[in-house]
């Protein structure tokens, strides 16, 4: 997953990627101390302390969900309607709207669990 710590020279923030699940399975596999390469204009590279590094909500998981919410909708009542020609009643219409929803929270929900686990070690 994308991990996150600030640069010591510019304080922006320096992501890198890793397979860890938490923060102690970082500490394990890289030690205390961590060398990282600032990827924003300053080009530092300089050890952090693997404890100050963290996780955060993706906004790409986020995005994904979304675009399954706008474009699952609409292509469920779609297929509804063309498709299995069914009648499309306002329960029906609403259950519809439930699907991508319920997709869009348990995408959320899972992404929340991941940033947990891993900030809490
Ligand atoms: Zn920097």
């Amino acid at each position: 997953m994308k991990l996150f710590t600030k640069c010591k020279n510019c304080s922006k923030e320096i992501s890198f990627y890793s397979f860890c699940e938490t923060k102690t399975e970082l500490i394990m596999e890289k030690g205390d101390k961590l060398e990282l390469f600032c990827n924003n204009n300053c080009l530092e590279s300089n050890f952090y302390d693997t404890n100050n590094i963290y996780a955060k909500r993706s906004i790409r998981t986020e995005i994904i969900g979304l675009i399954f919410f706008l474009i699952g909708t609409p292509l469920l009542v779609y297929t509804g309607y063309k498709v299995l020609d069914f009648d499309l009643g306002a329960a029906y219409l609403a259950s519809l709207l439930l699907v991508p929803g319920i997709i869009y929270i348990l995408f959320k929900r899972q992404d929340e669990n991941r940033v947990r686990t891993f900030n809490r070690g």
